[in-house]
């Protein structure tokens, strides 16, 4: 199991896992890894990829085998693990935890080669709902204090093409979520009004960075966009929690989330990306201030995708092993002279 390090300066938590696949990238291995064929996630392949957690599909349909049309498993390459305590412990000035949590992955369609442009608003609608319903069930868990969904789209930034999802439960709030907390509670202390709320009123009436309104959410490109192309959604209603959006506002929402990847897809000369969706954090961690978004950023890395939407690092090598590898090498050279 990997382990939970904090930072003691910035008070980031960062998972150390020498498990991690992205290893191979770190360290100087040939062989790159291929897209497994056939593939795992595809209909006819269900034990393959994993028993399923819960799936939408056709009604009367049994568990693990076809007529799905949104798939829920677990991953097979978790950066955090579901049993196990949390064990909270010092090391010396420093502190770690395991590595406690829920590494889910959904399977967004049966097709295996679409973008989410290309997926009905229907199919869209469904996997939104998967998420809403995750949310809801993981919370349940009094280890976890925040949930989050990342998607990493496009070749260039995932092993597998077959749409697919990330759902997080974490035991800590990660710094991406935490800095925007403070954000907004330093802002509604000033102005007694939420900070994302006044953002959406500024685009609305300015109009020069929006790319859609909708009944129920916008969407566009921030005032300050950290990343080219960077694009948030915001829903026009105060609600700090993903996992109370009513069915309306899902609807609207996938409607709106095909035609910004549309946008995205059509008008860039690359094709991967991520999207995170920030929401509240759970138990006693909930802030009733805190206002759900997306945040879309078309061709980060994989790993540079989570980590600018969680603030919260994976390092498949941990600093020890870092450090004796390099002595080695110093070592080698030392003996070659
Ligand atoms: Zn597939
Ligand atoms: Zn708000
Ligand atoms: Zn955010």
């Amino acid at each position: 199991m990997g382990e939970l390090r904090r930072d003691p300066v910035v008070n980031r938590w960062v998972i150390i896992d020498p498990e991690r696949a992205e290893r191979e990238a770190v360290f100087p291995i040939e062989e790159e890894a291929e897209e497994p064929i056939p593939c795992p996630f595809c209909p006819g392949h269900e034990l393959e990829a994993g028993k399923e957690i819960v799936a939408l599909g056709e009604p009367g349909r049994a568990p693990n085998a076809g007529g799905w049309w949104v798939r829920v498993i677990p991953d097979r390459r978790p950066i955090l693990r579901i049993e196990g305590q949390l064990d909270p412990r010092p090391e010396g000035m420093f502190d770690l935890m395991n590595a406690v949590g829920a590494h889910e992955l959904v399977v967004e369609t049966p097709e295996h080669d679409k973008h989410w442009h290309e997926l009905s608003e229907l199919q869209l609608e469904r996997v939104l709902k998967v998420w809403q319903e995750r949310s809801l069930d993981l919370r349940k868990d009094e280890r976890f204090r925040q949930v989050l969904m990342v998607k990493n789209y496009g070749q260039a930034t995932t092993l597998f093409r077959h749409p697919h999802s990330h759902v997080l439960a974490l035991p800590i709030v990660p710094k991406g979520v935490d800095e925007e907390i403070q954000g907004v509670l330093h802002y509604s202390r000033l102005k007694e009004r939420c900070v994302y709320c006044d953002i959406l009123r500024e685009e609305i009436r300015r109009g020069k960075r929006m790319l859609l309104e909708s009944s129920e959410v916008i969407a566009f490109t921030p005032f300050a966009s950290r990343f080219p192309f960077e694009t948030w959604i915001l829903p026009k209603f105060h609600l700090p929690d993903f996992g109370r959006i009513t069915g309306e506002e899902v609807k609207d929402l996938a409607a709106v989330l095909k035609a910004v990847m549309g946008m995205i897809q059509t008008s860039l000369a690359f094709s991967s990306g991520s999207l995170i969706l920030h929401t509240s954090p759970l138990q006693e961690y909930h802030r009733p201030e805190y206002h759900w978004h997306i945040e879309i950023v078309p061709k980060a890395s994989k790993v540079a995708g989570f980590e600018w939407g969680t603030g919260f690092f994976v390092n498949p090598v941990p600093p020890e092993e870092a450090a004796a590898w390099l002595q080695e090498g110093r070592q080698a050279r030392l003996e070659g002279l």
